[in-house]
């Protein structure tokens, strides 16, 4: 998959934000989703996608759409870090399939790391439990200011 192929209407997370397949949410408003991701790299892993926009990398996306999404982020940061307290956290996002990207509608990795815990292999962690990921969605919800 090229930066530069055409997006994908069926990709996973338009079918999550059309309700076609489910998701942990944590929360949302009229311009982003931030949810579970289902194979956590590390307790308390959530992504955070717009719903308006159809950029599939970095590239693409009009620059207010991604000043909207990056505030979402850290709002999810700042909620995940008061719920679960990390010793520190990471925010990744992956462009192209060279670059590491799997699902192709652009989103962020909100990441909590503790120090002694090492993190699971980016496309290599385990599916979590539904019931677990509700547990710390409402965790980190209870904590958004
Ligand atoms: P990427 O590799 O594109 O940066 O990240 C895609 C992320 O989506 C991965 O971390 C992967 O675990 C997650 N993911 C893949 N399929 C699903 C799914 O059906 N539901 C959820 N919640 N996450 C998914």
């Amino acid at each position: 998959m090229t930066l530069k192929a055409p997006y994908d209407p069926d990709n996973i997370f338009a079918r999550i934000l059309r309700g076609d397949i489910p998701a942990v949410k944590v929360w949302e408003d009229d311009h982003v989703l931030a949810f579970m991701d289902v194979f956590p790299q590390s307790e308390g892993h959530v992504l955070v996608i717009s719903k308006s926009s159809t950029a599939r990398t970095l590239l693409d996306i009009e620059p207010d759409v991604l000043a909207r999404l990056t505030a979402a982020v850290q709002r999810t940061a700042r909620a995940a870090e008061k719920a679960l307290k990390p010793d520190g956290f990471q925010i990744m996002q992956f462009n192209g399939e060279a670059g590491g990207q799997t699902v192709f509608h652009l989103h962020f990795h909100v990441i909590p790391r503790w120090s002694d815990r090492p993190m699971k292999g980016h496309g290599h962690a385990p599916m979590a439990d539904a019931e677990a990921l509700r547990v710390l969605a409402d965790r980190i919800a209870a904590a958004l200011e």
